[in-house]
């Protein structure tokens, strides 16, 4: 079976909008806010936790990189930033990908807990009262 992001650094060149050493990064084609954008290694890799701390430094350069791009085309107020590590957690591409989702201030009616939100009922904990 093909890979779509092996296959993409090939034949969609176009769609890179900045690239390292050893990743680039593309805008979401199915982006959950304006400027969604994915951080991707140029060798497949299916976990995070598998990279050398040489490619660790370069997706963070990376990914520090692209959020300047993306401040500067869409100027969002702030970021979640997230991986789906494993087909339980979330995970449709098993090649890794850094998500940096956009955030803008309004887009949800409470974004207290941000990522916490995967389990919206336990999203706001500073709604429990604590004894
Ligand atoms: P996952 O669920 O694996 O964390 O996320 C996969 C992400 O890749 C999804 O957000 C999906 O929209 C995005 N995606 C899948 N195929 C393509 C593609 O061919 N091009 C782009 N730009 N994004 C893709
Ligand atoms: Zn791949």
């Amino acid at each position: 079976m093909g890979c779509i992001f092996c296959d993409l650094s090939v034949t969609k060149k176009d769609e890179i909008v900045l690239e390292n050493e050893h990743f680039f990064s593309i805008y979401d084609d199915n982006p959950i806010s304006e400027g969604h954008s994915l951080i991707i290694p140029k060798e497949h890799v299916d976990s995070f936790f598998k990279l050398s701390p040489e490619q660790v430094n370069n997706m963070y350069e990376l990914l520090g990189k692209m959020k300047n791009a993306v401040d500067e085309r869409f100027n969002p107020d702030g970021y979640n930033i997230g991986i789906n590590e494993g087909r339980d957690a979330g995970q449709t591409v098993s090649h890794l990908h850094i998500h940096l989702i956009p955030r803008y201030r309004g887009d949800v009616e409470n974004p207290t807990g941000g990522v916490r939100h995967i389990f919206p009922e336990k999203a706001d904990y500073t709604k429990k009262s604590k004894k």
